[in-house]
This record gives structure tokens, sequence and C-alpha cells, in this order.
């Protein structure tokens, strides 16, 4: 049992989550050649586990990814897969638990409870103020008629304001015809942006909006890119959807996602030749906001996952000298039918 890093022989933090590797939050394995390791949270390197204590331990860890495991990106070689407070880099094809998305569509169904409460709140206190001002004669019951109706939508415009203020993006920016410039974007605009497939980089897209001058917007007007569009999309998309969305609504924007087969084809297919935002149906809006905030969370994921595999690749290496050097082939044999045969 390794209870510290072999490598800087710091003691490995108990997890209390796995019997048959109590230490260490880190870990790598690869069922079909069966090697485990234990990542050190200290040094980052990796400690080759000694094969009598792999058995068990490499079973509970495929049976913890397969069962409670959430994939948070992979490559054809290598996963990333997350259980409980564990990091786990499984080698080989994982399965597919849990798509990365569904942790956004979450966020959209939490947000929509709270807003629920919000206005639930709402309501009782504009019925406070109603009630008082029409049993004193203070407003008339067409005044208060109006009041009961429009307090929620006051209370929702208020708390999105202190959220997220009144710009979805500032900066300057100048029009490429008539050199008009751009210092902000306002959410009040938001259904006339445009948003366009990016040509140079296939998968990013480009946010638009009319030039307030020369009225151009195919050669001139705003133009976003890259991090800045990315920002302002997600900023514009969480303020069109701040009262959140419901479970069946969800559900069908990870369908539309999971039909088109990613994050970043969905919003390819649905930006095709470029769209106007106040022209996408609510399904597809909520599919957008989900994608748009899985692929930069994927950007980041994928950049860590690519390190991991050539971590993997060298350590990989080294463990194969190791264990054939010091275990008989047989024994090695009979482990790995073992495991597979599980697996
Ligand atoms: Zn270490
Ligand atoms: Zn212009």
């Amino acid at each position: 049992m390794i209870r510290s890093c072999l490598v800087c022989s710091i003691p490995l933090p108990e997890n209390g989550v796995l019997e048959h590797l109590p230490y260490g939050y880190r870990f790598a394995f690869d069922p079909e050649r069966g090697r485990l390791w234990v990542v050190c949270s200290n040094c980052r390197r990796w400690s080759l586990v000694p094969l009598e204590d792999r058995w068990e331990a490499i079973e509970e860890l495929e049976r913890a990814a397969r069962d409670r495991g959430r994939l948070l990106s992979q490559t054809d070689t290598i996963a990333l897969v997350k259980v409980g407070p564990l990091d786990v880099v499984r080698v080989g094809n994982a399965s597919r638990t849990e798509e990365a998305w569904w942790r956004y569509g979450r966020e959209l169904v939490r947000r929509r409870t709270s807003y629920g409460r919000l206005t639930v709140a709402a309501g009782a206190a504009s019925a406070a103020v109603v009630a008082g001002g029409w049993a004193t004669g203070g407003i008339s019951f067409f005044g208060a008629w109006w009041l009961w109706s429009q307090a929620p939508d006051g209370i929702k415009r208020g708390a999105r304001w202190l959220r997220f203020g009144s710009a979805a993006w500032r900066g300057r920016e100048r029009c490429a015809k008539c050199g008009y410039e751009f210092t902000d974007v306002s959410f009040k605009e938001r259904q006339n942006l445009v948003l366009l497939p990016d040509s140079e980089q296939p998968g990013n897209v480009v946010l638009g909006a009319r030039c307030p001058r020369c009225q151009d917007l195919a050669e001139g007007g705003l133009r976003l890119k890259d991090r800045a569009a990315e920002r302002t999309i997600q900023r514009v998309l969480a303020y069109h959807h701040f009262d959140g969305a419901s479970e069946q609504r969800v559900r069908s924007a990870t369908r539309l996602i999971e039909e088109a087969g990613s994050a970043r084809d969905l919003t390819r297919i649905l930006l095709r030749d470029g769209r106007r935002m106040g022209d996408l149906q609510r399904t597809g809006a909520i599919a957008l906001e989900i994608s748009a905030n899985e692929s930069s969370e994927q950007r980041a994921l994928e950049m860590e996952v690519a390190e991991l595999e050539a971590v993997w690749r060298k350590e990989e290496e080294l463990a194969a000298i190791i264990d054939d050097e010091l275990t008989d082939v047989p024994l090695l044999e009979t482990f790995r039918r073992r495991v597979l045969k599980k697996g």
C-alpha cells in the first residue's frame, strides 16, 4: 500500500472514498495492461502501485468510474473522470457515463427554482402593498391590478440588473466601414445581435451588431471574436435565460446537442450562415447557452487531458520495464486476464 509519494515522499492524504486505494486524490489506471498509479498532488509525479496491491484496487476504481464517474474530457487514449472528490485518469476507451454538458443543464434548472422563490416572495410583498394601498384608498383598483401584475417583473429586472449590470460588453471597436466607435453592447439590444460562425477558426463564434451610423452589418458594424465573443455570448444568454429553464426544456435542449453530436457541432448547425439572436427559438437558445459554457470549459479540459496523455506515455514506458523486471510473465498474464474478464 502506497501511503506517501515515491518521488517527493510527502504523505498522501486519506480520501475516505476507496477501500483498496485509501490514500491520494488522483489516480491513473490502465485496466488493459493492469497498471495503477497514484498521482501526487504536491509534485504531480506518478507513483506506480506495487503489483500485489493493484488487483482489487483497479477493479474498485473501474467500478467507481463506471457507476459514479463523470466524464470530463477524453482523447482516443485516455479519459479524465471525476469520481466524487477524486480525479481519475483512465487509459483506454471510456464508456460515456454522463455527458459533461449535463452539469450546465442542471444549473439552468436550479436557476428556475431560485427564480420561482424570488417571484413568490415578490408576489407576497406586492400583495401586501396592494391590499394596504387599496384598503386605505391610496391606489385605484386599476392601479392595484397593474402593480400586482408588474411586481414580479420589476423584481426580476432589479435582480437581473444587480447581477449583470446593463452592458454585456464594454471596450473599443471600430466599424470597418465608417469608423464609428463601439464602446458597449447593452443587454437591451440583445435580440438584434447576430451570431456568425468564425470562418477563420471553425467551431468559434463571432458576435456581430449593426452599425448605428452607417447601418451596415455585412462589411461594417461590430465584430467581436475569440474570448470577447465567447464571454459576451455567455453573458447575453445567461441574462436572457435569467429565470432558468424547466427540466423538460433542458432535456430537449440536451437532446438537440446529442443529435448534433457535440456542443460545437450544435453551434455550427444552429448558426450555419449567421443568426439573429431574436430569431432563435427557446430550446435552441437554451441549447446554445449550454454549448457556449460547455465549449469554453471543454477547451481548458482538453489542454489538461492532452498534457496528461503525454505524462502517461512516459510513465507507461517506465511501468512496463518495472513490471517486466520484477514479475514473471505468467503472473502478469493471470492478472491481466482477471482484470479484463471483470472490466
Ligand atoms: Zn510527490
Ligand atoms: Zn459604420
